[in-house]
């Protein structure tokens, strides 16, 4: 690769495909390319795609078909797709779209330099899909885009094969990355000056699985708490099932571990759970908050909620909004369902209307905008402490942070405190963030 050229990566979905952006920007780094501001100017443009909706799927072709004026024009471009559509998709997409010169999964980001070059040398497309077992030795260099929080990634995969998810078959097995390596990582962070690591994993619950080095979360987190200069510990995505009294107390004993936790509960009606095939009942789950706020008084919960699974009746419906009143969530992800081409629940009876869908979503994004907006004003008055991760993007000469329970506050500061841990108090509780005032010490 020669110097000065220029890359774009676009991406979509979750935060393991953010990190797994950041591991390809820093690869092209080290092999001497800038970033590109606009697309138009890029010499390679990747596109980390997701596929576990149906309309992240539709902004994936829709991109690509804008893409393919920019190869017309500059025919020495190199386009790539990587991430779940890539795994997903293979063959098809190479015949589909036959501008597209690299296609390559989640676990062949590591190859990613090998793959330019043989595009570059031979003018030939190429396609890196399947597992590869490298993806957690590799030394990656990673471009990071903050300077005060960073992904580490910790696990890939699901063996949970949730009827609706797509995603034990785009990503594979559950296999964890040697605790040791994870360590060595976030020292490596924390001599770099960054303060806060919130560790990844699809089903991050299940750490340890397939390590050389055995281990569990729990463990993890202990090792990762020892780390000096790390001031926050976060980690996602958790499995209700697997999320047991001992990772609750563990959070509780170690104080760099933030109570802010992202549970996902899918659905309150058991009947619905069941076709999930999620392995846990509403009872159960909700025993599960009980402990966990008995833990954790302060705890900020999250969860995802599907709207409009196959066979979901009026009556299952109003059990999941009863359930979202019930638990009182701080926010929560909310999707219509699509089916996934290959899962089981796409090949279920009894799907339900678009219309019906597009309702239940209203009716809920509503009660979830008052829900948020009820939680937030109750912090009002109150002073909380938050890590500062840079300036606001919606408001000038504001900064940005988060609360432990992962609240987002807005306040006026200088920039220098940027990475500090300050001391606000909250004068204003939005539907989505809270705005304060710094108390200066
Ligand atoms: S636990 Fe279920 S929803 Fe989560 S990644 Fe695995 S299969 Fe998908």
């Amino acid at each position: 690769m020669g110097t000065q050229k220029k890359l774009a990566v676009l991406t979509y979905g979750c935060q393991m495909n953010k990190y797994s952006s950041e591991r390809m920007a820093g690869m092209f780094q080290a092999q001497g390319y800038d970033m590109a501001e606009r697309v138009q100017e890029a010499d390679v443009i990747l596109l980390n795609t997701c596929s576990v909706r149906e309309k992240a799927e539709q902004k994936v072709y829709s991109q690509l078909g804008r893409l393919k004026g920019l190869k017309r024009k500059n025919p020495a471009l190199i386009i790539g797709v990587a991430g779940c559509v890539a795994q997903q998709e293979g063959e098809r997409l190479i015949q589909r779209m036959p501008f597209v010169d690299m296609v390559f999964s989640p676990q062949n980001v590591v190859k990613l330099p090998q793959l330019v070059q043989e595009v570059e040398e031979k003018r030939t497309r190429v396609m890196a899909l399947g597992d590869n077992d490298a993806w957690y030795y590799h030394p990656y260099p990673v471009r990071r885009e903050s300077r005060v929080q960073a992904w580490v990634g910790v696990m890939e995969g699901c063996d949970k094969f949730c009827s609706f998810c797509i995603v034990p078959y785009t990503r594979g097995r559950e296999r964890s990355k040697p605790l040791s390596l994870v360590v060595q990582e976030v020292t490596q962070l924390a001599q770099a000056g960054y303060k806060e690591v919130t560790l990844l994993g699809q089903n991050i619950t299940s750490y340890g699985k397939r390590s050389p080095e055995g281990g569990n979360l729990v463990q993890l987190l202990r090792a990762v708490h020892q780390v000096e200069g790390i001031v926050r510990l976060r980690f996602l995505t958790s499995h209700p099932r697997e999320f047991s009294e001992e990772l609750m107390a563990t959070i509780a004993e170690l104080p760099k571990v933030c109570e802010g936790i992202h549970l996902p509960v899918q659905s309150g009606s058991n009947a619905v759970l069941r076709r999930m095939r999620r392995g846990y009942t509403v009872e159960e789950y909700l025993r599960k908050v009980e402990t966990l706020r008995r833990y954790l008084p302060e705890v900020g919960l999250s969860t995802d909620i599907i709207v409009g699974f196959p066979g979901e009746r009026a009556a299952d419906f109003a059990q999941t909004r009863a359930l979202l009143e019930e638990v009182g969530y701080d926010s929560v992800y909310l999707f219509r369902y699509s089916p996934r081409p290959g899962t089981r629940a796409a090949s279920l009876p009894d799907q339900v209307p678009e219309e019906v869908k597009s309702e239940r979503f209203a009716e809920l994004s509503a009660l979830i905008e008052q829900m948020g907006l009820q939680k937030n004003r109750g912090y009002e008055g109150r002073c909380v402490e938050v890590l500062v991760e840079g300036p606001s993007k919606k408001k000038a000469h504001q900064l940005t942070g988060r609360t432990r329970n992962n609240k987002i506050v807005n306040f006026s500061g200088e920039d220098r405190l940027i990475g500090e841990l300050v001391s606000v108090t909250i004068t204003r509780g939005g539907p989505h963030s809270l705005e304060g005032e710094l108390i200066e010490s």
